[in-house]
């Protein structure tokens, strides 16, 4: 008779880990392909030697903070997957707003829009992907996230021209039909920044290092040379900057100045309709 050594099943590496349900399904997606129920069917079996040290070195990671996103490399966004990697913020369910809203006020035939500070590239490529005839630049300041955003809009859009970029310095007099942008927001010193997933994600793609506005300020100050008149910026923030957003977007001469709601029913998005070109 022969000796089977005890082995490890599925069931059991998942339950020693320590992880909820939901990292556990996408650590296993991630390291077999497997779906949601595929545990169910088949959590009795032997699981093999390599995918138990491979799953138990990306559980120890997540055990100790690393973004699940970071971990599996990918992200789902509007309903499409996203490579993600640690030199681009991960992308946000509340997000999809700003897309959303954008999607609403394009105008008909081949718009030109422009998504500043791009990161993985999700707001441009989506818009791209669910818009075909758009003209869609996106740009960032880092290297890393263009390398990043390049690789989802090969999978998903590429059509959508990416630019080196701090913020309009590159853009020449380019114009567009809108613009939107998710720009790092937060203040430099919120406690969020050291919590959670923010501490592992790029802190260029989070704060300012100022009082959170500083770059909707930039942003909404060249918008109106980058702008066919009546042309839309739309761009997140903070919870808590709806006000002082509309304000800056009145005082640069916007019109229908408006905040929206996530939904979570939290300010999330603000805009206007760009004032007229200057003449000369
Ligand atoms: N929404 C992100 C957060 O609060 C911040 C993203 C950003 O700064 N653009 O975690």
């Amino acid at each position: 008779m022969f000796y089977t050594a005890p082995m490890l099943t599925y069931q059991n590496l998942a339950s020693q880990s320590g992880l909820d349900r939901a990292d556990i399904h996408a650590l296993f997606g991630h390291l077999g392909g497997f779906g949601r129920a595929w545990l169910i069917a088949h959590g009795d079996d032997p699981a093999p030697d390599e995918f138990v040290a491979r799953f138990n070195v990306l559980a120890e990671r997540r055990r100790n903070g690393e973004p699940i996103a970071y971990l599996t490399g990918e992200k789902e966004f509007f309903s499409l997957p996203f490579s993600v990697a640690p030199g681009v913020l991960i992308p946000r369910p509340e997000t999809e707003l700003l897309v959303e809203l954008a999607l609403e006020r394009l105008p008909a035939g081949a718009p030109r829009i422009l998504d500043m500070g791009t990161g993985s590239g999700i707001i441009a490529i989506t818009l791209a992907h669910e818009c075909t005839g758009a003209r869609v630049t996106a740009l960032d300041a880092s290297p890393a996230a263009l390398a990043i955003a390049g690789i989802n809009a090969a999978r998903h859009a590429p059509q959508v021209t990416l630019l080196l970029s701090d913020w309009y310095q590159a853009l020449g007099d380019a114009q567009f039909d809108l613009i939107v942008s998710n720009p790092p927001y937060i203040e430099q010193h919120d406690p969020h920044l050291a919590q959670g997933d923010l501490r592992f994600e790029p802190r260029s793609a989070l704060t300012d290092e100022a009082d959170g506005l500083a770059h909707i300020r930039t942003i909404v100050a060249g918008a109106p040379s980058h702008l066919h008149g009546g042309g839309w910026l739309l761009f997140e923030h903070g919870y808590d900057q709806g006000e002082a957003s509309r304000s800056i977007l009145a005082a640069a001469g916007f019109s229908a100045v408006q905040t929206w709601q996530d939904l979570a029913g939290l300010d999330r998005v603000s805009g206007g309709l760009a004032p007229a070109s200057r003449a000369g």
